[in-house]
C-alpha cells in the first residue's frame, strides 16, 4: 500500500466508488493553483492524523501541511497485545515521522497543542507557539473517563494499568504478568460500547492466556465486562475452549460483570450492589471513553463524549474549518479502530483539496477490518463497507463478514499470516 498512486487508492477503500475515482481525477489539476499557499494544521500523529497529513500532501502537493504530535516514536495499540502475550517486542510496534517529513513534505513539530481558538483559526502549542490554520484536522484519540465509578483515579493507572494507549503502559502491564505467580489470577475490566477497539478486550484475553499457557499453566483469566455480548464472540469462544480450556472466564453484565467501584488498594473489583467482589493479582482496568482532551476542551463534542461531523467530509457539526477524524469522532456504523481513522483520514483530506479547489466533496465509501489473533497461529477477522447513506457512514449490505466458525486449523493460521500483512500495509500506509 506504500506506493499507492492517488487514483489506485480510491479504487482500492473505494471513497466514493467509480463516481469519485472520475470525480476525484478531473479535480486534481485545478487543485494545485487553488490551494497554493493553504495552510492546514493536523494535531495527532496517530493512525488519522499521520494518514491525514501524508495524504494532503498526496492529493495537493502544494498545500502548506503542519503535523503537531507531541512523541518522537508513535507506539501502535494493534499489536500491543501480541507485546502482552510475549511473542512481540515494543521495537515492533513502534513508528516514526521521518518518511512524512523527509518524504511526503509534511512539516512535523514535535509539540503539545493546549488551546485551539475556533473563531480565530489559531492553535496555540506548550512549546509556546501560536499558528493560524486554513483549516485544521484532529485526531487525538481518546481520553478516560476515570469519574465514571468511585474508588479509582487516573493516578493509579501505575498500579491498575489501562493499556489502551500504547507504550510505556504496554510495558507497565507486560512487567505485572511477567511478576505474577502461577496461579494468579488476572482480572480485565472492560468497558461498554462505544470505546476504542470492539474485539481489544477478548485479543488481549487471548494473548495474556497465550503467555500463561507456556509459563504460568494455573492462572486465571477473569473479563468483567459492561455489556451482554461482543464483538466476534462465537468466534473468540470457540477459540478459547480449543486453546485455553477453562483459563479464561467471561463474565457479562447481568451476572456481575459491571464493575460499580473498585478497591484500588486491594486490587479488587465491586459490583451486584456490593455483593460481587473479584480480587486479582494483576487488575487491568479499561475505563470508559471520551473523545481526546483537546477535543473535549474546545466544546466539539458539545454535551456528549464524542464530536459530531458531517459524515460526508469529517467537519465538525459544531465548530467549522475544523475536520474530527478517528476515535474521537462520531462515524456511523464506523468501528472505532486504526483502519477506521485510516479511511476517515483519506475522506477529511479529500473534502479539503477539494475545497480548496473550488470542487463539492464527493459522498465517501470506506472500509474496516480487524484481525485478531487468539494464539500466534490463529486469528479471526471482521471487515465491513461502508457508504454515505441518509446523512451517515452506513454498512453496506452484503459487504464483509466474519470469519467462519468451526474452520480448519489452516484457515485460521493463513489469518494469522494476514494479521502480519495487515500491520505491515496499514503502517505503511500511515507512517511510510
Ligand atoms: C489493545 C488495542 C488493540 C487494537 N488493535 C487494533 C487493530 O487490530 N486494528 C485496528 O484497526 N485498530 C486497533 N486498535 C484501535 C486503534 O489503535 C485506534 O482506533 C486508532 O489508533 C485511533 O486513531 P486516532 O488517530 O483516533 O488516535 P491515536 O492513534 O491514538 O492518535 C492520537 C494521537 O494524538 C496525539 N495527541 C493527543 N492530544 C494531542 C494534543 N493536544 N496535541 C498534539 N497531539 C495530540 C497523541 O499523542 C497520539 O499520537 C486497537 C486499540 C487497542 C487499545
Amino acid at each position: 500500500m506504500t506506493n499507492f498512486s492517488r487514483r489506485n487508492f480510491l479504487k482500492t477503500v473505494g471513497i466514493g466508488g467509480a463516481a469519485t475515482v472520475t470525480g476525484f481525477g478531473c479535480a486534481a489539476p485545478g487543485r494545485a493553483t487553488n490551494a497554493n499557499g493553504a495552510h492546514v494544521v493536523v494535531v495527532g500523529g496517530g493512525s488519522g492524523g499521520a494518514t491525514a497529513a501524508k495524504y494532503l500532501k498526496r492529493f495537493s502537493p502544494e498545500m502548506d501541511v503542519t503535523l503537531i504530535e507531541p512523541t518522537a516514536t508513535y507506539y501502535t495499540c494493534y499489536g500491543s497485545n501480541w507485546v502482552l502475550g510475549g511473542h512481540a517486542q515494543m521495537d515492533d510496534i513502534a513508528q516514526n515521522y521521518d518518511a512524512l517529513q523527509s518524504r511526503h513534505g509534511v512539516n512535523v513539530v514535535q509539540d503539545s497543542v493546549t488551546e485551539i481558538d475556533p473563531a480565530r483559526r489559531t492553535v496555540k502549542t506548550a512549546g509556546g507557539d501560536t499558528m493560524t490554520y486554513d483549516r485544521l484536522i484532529l485526531s487525538p484519540g481518546i481520553d478516560f473517563r476515570y469519574d465514571a465509578i468511585p474508588g479509582i483515579t487516573a493516578a493509579d493507572s501505575e498500579r491498575i494499568p489501562h493499556a489502551w494507549k500504547a507504550g510505556d503502559q504496554t510495558t507497565i502491564l507486560r512487567r505485572q504478568l511477567e511478576a505474577m505467580p502461577d496461579g494468579g489470577v488476572f482480572v480485565m475490566v472492560a468497558p461498554g460500547n462505544p470505546f476504542r477497539c470492539p474485539p481489544g478486550p477478548y485479543e488481549r484475553a487471548s494473548m495474556v492466556a497465550h503467555y500463561f499457557k507456556q509459563e504460568k499453566p494455573r492462572s486465571k483469566i477473569i473479563i468483567l465486562d459492561n455489556k451482554e455480548n461482543f464483538s466476534k464472540q462465537g468466534l473468540f469462544m470457540e477459540g478459547w475452549e480449543q486453546h485455553y480450556g477453562d483459563m479464561i472466564e467471561w463474565v457479562p453484565s447481568s451476572r456481575g460483570g459491571q464493575v460499580e467501584e473498585i478497591d484500588a488498594a486491594n486490587l479488587t473489583t465491586i459490583s451486584d450492589g456490593g455483593f460481587t467482589e473479584f480480587k486479582a493479582d494483576v487488575l487491568n482496568y479499561i475505563p470508559p471513553q471520551t473523545a481526546g482532551a483537546i477535543a473535549m476542551q474546545t466544546g466539539l463534542a458539545g454535551d456528549g463524549f464524542w464530536c459530531p461531523v458531517d459524515q460526508m467530509t469529517f467537519e465538525s457539526s459544531i465548530h467549522p474549518g475544523i475536520y474530527v477524524i478517528g476515535d474521537s469522532s462520531v462515524a456511523g456504523a464506523m468501528p472505532k479502530s486504526g483502519h477506521s481513522a485510516n479511511n476517515q483520514a483519506k475522506v477529511a483530506a479529500a473534502a479539503i483539496s477539494r475545497e480548496m479547489a473550488g470542487l463539492e466533496p464527493l459522498a465517501p465509501s470506506t472500509a474496516n477490518t480487524c484481525y485478531s489473533l487468539i494464539t500466534p497461529d490463529h486469528a479471526i477477522s471482521v471487515a465491513a463497507v461502508y457508504a454515505y447513506t441518509d446523512g451517515a457512514m452506513a454498512g453496506v449490505e452484503g459487504s464483509g463478514g466474519v470469519s467462519p466458525a468451526g474452520a480448519p486449523a489452516s484457515v485460521r493460521q493463513m489469518e494469522a499470516i494476514y494479521t502480519k500483512g495487515w500491520y505491515d500495509g496499514i503502517t505503511g500506509d500511515i507512517w511510510g
